[in-house]
């Protein structure tokens, strides 16, 4: 038994025992925080910046952020990409298969508005907010890793905030 270990048995010794009170909330919020689980999706190039945040060089596991590939296990959606009309209903049914609480990052300007096809495409959904909630918009076309991890900065600040039997923050904030 090491020092701190026996100390901390030994009664009547109250100089090295350590009591950390908080609440249930603050103590889920801090997993949730920091094992964000992510959807492994994407719908066109915004999702090779995706594969690159999570490559070596950016390396975002160490901020704890694990691709699920089923929807079941994951806490966050990415819609990193160009969503059409036809692929709406299937984004739209994966965000339903995620447990709450759940979190939504759209990156990139075709998932927040259309993109360069917003104008003159018939096919391409102006905007991911049509079907599903999103909690953060990351601008761009495609937005660097540095961007998206700064999205994923301020989903943490409002995981923080998230009550189990409170109102949810449903502002979206958009990255400058
Ligand atoms: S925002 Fe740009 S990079 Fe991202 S999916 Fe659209 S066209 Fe591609």
């Amino acid at each position: 038994m090491n020092d701190i270990a026996s100390a901390a048995v030994k009664p009547g010794n109250h100089e090295d025992e350590q009591i950390i009170l908080t609440s249930v909330d603050d103590f889920l919020n801090w997993g949730r925080e920091n094992s964000l689980w992510y959807l492994l999706f994407a719908t066109a190039c915004c999702g090779i910046e995706l594969m690159q945040t999570g490559g070596p060089r950016y390396d975002w596991d160490r901020l704890g952020m694990i691709p699920r590939p089923t929807p079941r296990q994951a806490d966050l959606m990415v819609i990193a990409g160009t969503i059409t009309h036809k692929m709406a209903s299937r984004v739209k049914t994966l965000y339903e298969q995620m447990a709450e609480p759940r979190w939504v990052i759209s990156m990139g300007s075709c998932a927040n508005a259309g993109g360069p096809f917003s104008k003159f495409s018939y096919s391409v959904l102006n905007g991911v907010d049509k079907y599903i909630p999103v909690d953060i918009y990351v601008p761009g076309c495609p937005p660097r890793p540095e961007a998206l991890i700064d999205g994923v900065q301020a989903l943490k600040e409002r995981i923080h905030k998230y009550k189990t039997f409170g109102t949810r923050e449903t502002e979206p904030v958009t990255i400058q």
